[in-house]
């Protein structure tokens, strides 16, 4: 018996329960994860609350780990027992261990120990699709980022920062400015209390912004509009305050006929190739230090309630990892 965090019914954090599963045997194609670390993501409070459909339940949350293979089953190439590997996008990491197939996982370089790897596949790899694919930044730009303390947040401003951007991040406090800054923002804006439009115009000199990273949805969704440039990129990522439900593409050109994109990472990595490709960028910016994972957060696994009562009410920053 091995143990998870599942729910049995869309709820609150308190619906999340700590019960013992019978993981088995690798079958073909699979393999046998035992987790030493894994990564807590706001996309966990989407599905635990059923914004996102998870299907069936009763199941195991989680979208990230990081472990070593115990077991592999039949006809699975390029893994072994005893392989060091991490993924995101995986439905069911809140476990001791788990079975799933080889298609989302990568070995961790050996650079990366297991916490930073938990913590950084599913926020790191989505930097990286943001600011090279998404919209790809260009050195001298001055780009706008939202919740710029948070786990994806960090991750981008820092590596904006290195690719020569020139970074405003918005924030939810007077503390989470500071680690803002720490993490390359040149700007902070309270977005709770400032005009974010207003000081992006005074910031960038009436000429806006090429692009805005926007996590937080439903209440920052006019405060990127009117913060971009003329054919700038809303890049809306995100719904950390709730889903953009009533959006007419008329507000689109209303701004300055603007490009309007709602990515999601399973995209991105959606074949090996891509999935390498992302991933091996990711770890050659944290080997070279170009980027740092900071987990700011590290909580039992069977105290996932609690981490999650914490990330819904805005009190973590930077990365969260639970570990089993
Ligand atoms: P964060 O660590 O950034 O936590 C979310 C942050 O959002 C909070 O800390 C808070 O920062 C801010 N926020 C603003 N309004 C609210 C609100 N009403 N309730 C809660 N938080 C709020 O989380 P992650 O780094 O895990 O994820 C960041 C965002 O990126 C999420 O929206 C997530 O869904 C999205 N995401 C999207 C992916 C994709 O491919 N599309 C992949 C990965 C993440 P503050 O107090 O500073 O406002």
């Amino acid at each position: 018996m091995t143990k998870a965090i599942r729910i049995h019914e869309y709820g609150d954090a308190d619906n999340m329960k700590w019960e013992n599963v019978n993981v088995g045997a690798p079958g073909e194609g699979e393999v046998r994860v035992k987790h030493t670390a894994i990564g807590l993501n706001f996309i966990d409070i989407y599905q635990r609350t059923g914004l996102y459909d998870i299907g069936a339940l009763p199941a195991t949350l989680g979208m990230e780990g990081a472990g070593i293979i115990e077991e592999v089953g039949a006809s699975v190439d390029g893994f072994v027992a005893g392989d060091r590997v991490a993924y995101a996008m995986e439905l069911g990491a809140y476990s001791e261990a788990r079975l799933m197939t080889t298609d989302r996982l990568v070995k961790i370089p050996a650079g990366i120990d297991d916490h930073t790897a938990a913590a950084m596949m599913l926020q790191g790899m989505t930097a990286q699709y943001l600011l090279k694919s998404s919209y790809p930044v260009q050195a001298g730009d001055t780009i706008l980022i939202m919740a710029a303390a948070g786990g994806v947040g960090q991750i981008l401003s820092q590596w904006a920062k290195y690719l020569g951007a020139k970074v405003i991040g918005c924030v939810g406090s007077e503390a989470k400015a500071e680690l803002a800054k720490d993490a390359g923002c040149d700007h902070t804006i309270l977005y709770n209390t400032e005009d974010v439009a207003q000081r992006v115009h005074d910031i960038t000199g009436g000429a806006g912004v090429p692009v805005s990273y926007d996590s937080i949805g439903q209440a920052t969704v006019q405060a990127s509009l009117d913060s971009l440039m003329p054919a700038g990129f809303f890049i809306s990522f995100g719904n950390a305050s709730g889903p953009i439900t009533d959006f007419n593409p008329g507000m689109l050109a209303m701004n300055g006929s603007l490009y309007m994109q709602r990515p999601t990472l399973a995209t991105f990595t959606r074949n090996r190739e891509l999935l390498n490709a992302v991933a091996g960028d990711l770890f050659d910016a944290v080997v070279s230090g170009a980027v740092s994972i900071n987990i700011n957060q590290t909580y039992p696994l069977a105290e996932t309630v609690q981490a999650h009562k914490d990330m819904e009410s805005r009190s973590t920053t930077g990365s969260t990892i639970l570990i089993p």
